[in-house]
């Protein structure tokens, strides 16, 4: 049996984190069995339902990076469909008319018991589901009625998705008896929590993935993180790239896993990413990320290059980078007031930098080697801490108290720059 799972948005809304997490864990089933994974827009409602929320629902799986088999149906295209089983169903007797709406019948005092691949068996009463609309009386088909259909048409084998659909789920199977269709196997994850044990909701933050990646989170590091909402590779194993993680995968592993939303571990995991990467391969993320904010850093590649690997250990976000770095782009850049309060004001620090601007003026190689001998032998010299230098340089060059080793910044920034900017400070 070939495997075939589905991700079946609504497209009423931007696409979730928690059904982003949906769609990768039944892309990595798919894959995993090398089966299909297949998209199914459930667009039955007709006023909610617009083109753009599809675009970008589309969108944000493309920068997701899941891909899907076959090309994805709708159910708006699909209402005669529905509307001729519930008319089939009515006939046999299981059902009946209410005006224009179409009704199924339930019959009570029946248990039915689902093997859930994550929650194991649950049984269910009938006595407790009612009467099932089938067809609104506007014509348009209910949820559950029309997602067994399109799941049977589509031959979908395994269904996995959020503890929210547990209810439907024995309200889908009688729909499944009635048609005569087999029953796939269901598999339902625990929804994702906030910080506070309530549903993950927009109260927390944000919650549409397009947010995450205008935030400068990598795609790479934000499918890691969903991945252990849900999925743990064993060990304390935190970071796992998803070609590990589909040979690895296996649904037995997603039993008890928490799933409490934790943006701090997020972004820890995408700063490991960001970290990991080549310098040369940030580059062009990192440019097209500002020019995405409108705030394209006009610089050559080679300098960039080099800010990059003085920072990318420092960032847990693309979004970090411009301002911590806009020192190395313009000389209009922010200044931590505070720092230079401290730092710059008094005579003793503008003495200092006065002589460390002499002294590095000599320096044959402006190198952080060459750079960092100078300013521990005048430190020595002066009997003072190389710090009482390190910290009135640094507010000079940068505008700010923290940052990359400023030696290193130095060399980057050149001799010309850096000796302007501390004589400056140094009034
Ligand atoms: N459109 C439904 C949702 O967004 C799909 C549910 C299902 O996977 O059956 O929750």
């Amino acid at each position: 049996m070939t495997v075939r799972v589905r991700f079946a948005p609504s497209p009423t809304g931007y696409l979730h984190i928690g059904s982003a997490r949906t769609a990768l864990f039944n892309w990595i089933y798919a894959r995993r069995h090398g089966g299909k994974f297949l998209l199914r827009i459930e667009d039955t409602d007709r006023i909610r339902s617009e083109e753009r929320f599809l675009k970008e629902i589309l969108d944000s799986l493309k920068w997701l990076g899941i891909d899907w088999d076959e090309e994805p149906i709708r159910q708006s295209d699909r209402f005669t469909i529905y509307r001729k089983a519930a008319e089939e169903i009515v006939k046999q007797g299981l059902g009946y008319r209410e005006g224009d709406a179409y009704i199924f019948k339930v019959e009570k005092g029946r248990a039915i018991e689902v093997d859930d691949m994550i929650h194991g068996k649950i049984v269910f009463n009938t006595d407790e589901i009612k009467d099932q609309v089938m067809i609104k009386s506007d014509g348009s088909p209910v949820y559950n009625f029309c997602c067994v259909i399109d799941d049977a048409y589509l031959r979908i084998t395994h269904i996995i998705r959020g503890d929210d659909h547990v209810s439907n789920t024995p309200k889908q199977i009688l729909f499944y008896e009635a048609l005569g269709l087999e029953v796939p196997k269901f598999g339902h994850m625990p929804l994702i929590m906030g910080p506070d044990g309530s549903k993950l909701s927009k109260r927390h933050g944000g919650v549409a993935v397009e947010e995450y990646r205008k935030e400068g989170f990598l795609p790479e590091a934000l499918i890691n993180y969903l991945l252990l909402l849900g999925w743990s590779p064993g060990g304390d194993r935190e970071i796992i790239p998803l070609g590990e993680a589909v040979k690895l995968f296996d649904i037995n592993n997603m039993k008890g896993v928490q799933a409490k939303f934790d943006i701090q571990k997020l972004k820890w995991i995408n700063g490991e990413y960001i970290a990991a990467k080549k310098d040369e391969e940030l580059l062009p993320l990192i440019k097209k990320y500002m020019a995405d904010e409108g705030k394209e850093i006009n610089a050559p590649d080679e300098l960039l290059v080099k800010v990059i690997n003085l920072y990318k250990v420092r960032i847990k976000t693309l979004s970090e980078f411009g301002n911590l770095t806009d020192y190395f782009f313009s000389d209009k850049y922010s200044i931590d007031e505070k720092g230079a309060e401290k730092y710059l004001k008094s005579a003793e620090s503008k003495q200092l930098l006065q002589e460390f601007a002499s002294k590095i003026d000599k320096l044959s190689e402006f190198s952080h080697t060459s750079l960092e001998t100078a300013c521990r032998l005048m430190a020595e010299e002066k009997k003072i801490k190389a710090a009482s230098i390190i910290h009135p340089t640094r507010v000079a060059v940068s505008g700010k108290t923290t940052g990359a080793g400023l030696f290193e910044i130095m060399e980057v920034l050149g001799k010309e720059k850096a000796l302007e900017r501390i004589r400056k400070a140094a009034g």
